[in-house]
């Protein structure tokens, strides 16, 4: 590791989808069958439905049937959000060609894949974010300091959730919107756990790098998010908390007392003014964003920027706390997703005088998430340039072929296209590339910045 490396970072961002067979003909097919359409390229493929895919991401089906696309290790917030955005083409492109095979087999309808956290069952699946850590910070400390950060990050980048009467106050209250789609399915605080107890970060000690030297933060209370810039936020934003922390900045010490809770106080309450307990005192969300975003700015006037987007982090982060407070969301409606859907919702509702319990809004919220170009009411916003981007509109297709430059993950990519040309068989996770023929020579990848492909060439060479 360089001295160039010590100021990166590693993210990675895993998604899991929501399926649903919409079939006005017959009987919809159960998510597992269609997930047994949706992989069967991809098995036939990799011989597997877990597989690593040409541009170093992770491709795979967990337990349940939500398909999962964990991004490669990017370094920088723009291929992170390239890498994620090629995971939408990627699987919309196995939705195209399930629905073919399904025709050909005779079972009609379309399928939908959607970009949410929860389904009309209940049931909640996850946006997990990862970042690497450096071992020498004190990590309990560290998660500490963060959680009352995470819980109120919502009120920046929650994705927006039409949310059924008597929900909030715990079995009471009317239907209305909240800011997040996650928060009333997180059930613990920090929990080493697995992620079935969704925690708000999860501490399981799998850093797949060097252990020594490493950690991996695993943090699963967020929304999957649609908008870039939303994303800009949430990773510039959370990435700025741990630059801060792990450089001991002082933050003040507030703890949250009752972190799941103090998720759904928050979501609930579009004013950001509901008050959270403390272990001593209280404040609301937005006084806690106001408190780290000054942080921030300090930090950053300080230290200095470590990236070309800092600035615009900082930008952002100000104007939608400006919006939460005014009330007044004009300047954020074209970049942060709740904001995004919410001006949608409302006009929807206002055009036909409907209430927030109106069945045809919370199907208006499921559109929102659908990942198809023509279909997704986001994507059809973003096509007609209401939803805005921040980058090129290509750089996901791109990312679908390319790994991100700045990893492993090339090295990964490249190991993967050089075994499949010569058609040997092969095995890889995130730390391990071999060749099930020659299992002695095995490469082993601990240093996630490492891009060399040099011990590719040689075993390549060797075998030959
Ligand atoms: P699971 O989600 O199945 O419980 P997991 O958390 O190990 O297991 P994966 O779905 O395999 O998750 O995804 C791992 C994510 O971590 C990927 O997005 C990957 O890019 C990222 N990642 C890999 N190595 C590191 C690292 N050293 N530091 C930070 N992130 C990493
Ligand atoms: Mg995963
Ligand atoms: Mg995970």
């Amino acid at each position: 590791m360089t001295d160039a490396d010590r100021a990166r970072r590693i993210f990675g961002l895993e998604t899991e989808y929501g399926v649903q067979h919409w079939n006005p003909q017959g009987r919809p097919l159960s998510p597992e069958e269609v997930v047994r359409y949706l992989f069967r390229p991809v098995v036939e493929w990799g011989r597997s439905s877990n597989v690593f895919v040409a541009n170093g991401s992770r491709l795979y089906l967990d337990v349940g049937s939500h398909p999962e696309y964990a991004t490669a290790e990017c370094s920088t917030l723009d291929e992170l959000i390239a890498s994620d955005g090629a995971g939408d083409l990627l699987l919309h492109d196995l939705v195209v060609q399930a629905e073919e095979r399904m025709a050909a087999d005779g079972v009609g309808g379309r399928i939908h894949l959607y970009r949410n956290n929860a389904d009309s069952s209940g049931s909640s699946y996850g946006s997990h974010e990862n970042y690497l850590l450096r071992r020498r910070t004190e990590y309990r400390r560290l998660t500490e300091a963060l959680v009352p950060f995470l819980v109120s990050r919502q009120i920046l980048v929650g994705a927006g959730r039409v949310v059924p009467a008597g929900t909030w106050p715990e079995g009471e209250g009317p239907a209305h919107f909240a800011f997040s789609q996650r928060a009333d399915f997180v059930q613990d605080g920090v929990s080493s756990s697995t992620t079935r107890s969704r925690p708000i970060i999860n501490t399981r000690d799998e850093p797949h790098a060097d252990a020594s030297e490493y950690r991996r933060l695993h943090v699963i209370v967020g929304d999957t998010n649609l908008s870039e810039h939303t994303h800009l936020l949430r990773f510039g934003a959370t990435d700025l908390l741990l630059r801060m922390i792990e450089a001991g900045f002082p933050l003040g010490d507030r703890v949250v007392a009752h972190p799941t809770r103090a998720v759904r106080q928050i979501s609930h309450d579009l004013t950001g003014t509901a008050r959270i307990a403390l272990r001593e005192g209280e404040a609301s969300a937005l006084e806690l964003q106001e408190h780290y975003l000054e942080r921030a700015r300090a930090f950053v006037a300080a230290e200095g920027a470590h990236h070309d987007r800092v600035g615009e982090v900082l930008t952002l982060w100000g104007e939608v706390l400006d919006a939460v407070r005014t009330g007044d969301r004009s300047r954020i409606e074209d970049r942060i997703d709740w904001a995004i859907k919410l001006r949608l919702l409302e006009d929807y509702r206002a055009r036909h005088d409907l209430g927030w319990d109106a069945p045809r809004l919370a199907q208006l919220d499921l559109a929102f998430h659908d990942i198809d170009p023509d279909r997704g009411l986001f994507r059809m916003l973003l096509r007609r340039g209401a939803v805005a981007r921040l980058l090129p509109e290509d750089a996901a297709r791109s990312a679908v072929e390319t790994a991100p430059p700045t990893t492993r993950a090339r090295v990964r990519a490249d190991f993967v296209a050089r075994a499949r040309e010569r058609g040997l068989d092969y095995a890889v996770d995130w730390t391990t590339l071999k060749l099930t023929d020659h299992p002695l020579h095995a490469i082993v990848t601990k240093d996630p910045f490492d891009t060399s492909s040099a011990a590719v060439d040689r075993l390549f060479e060797r075998i030959a």
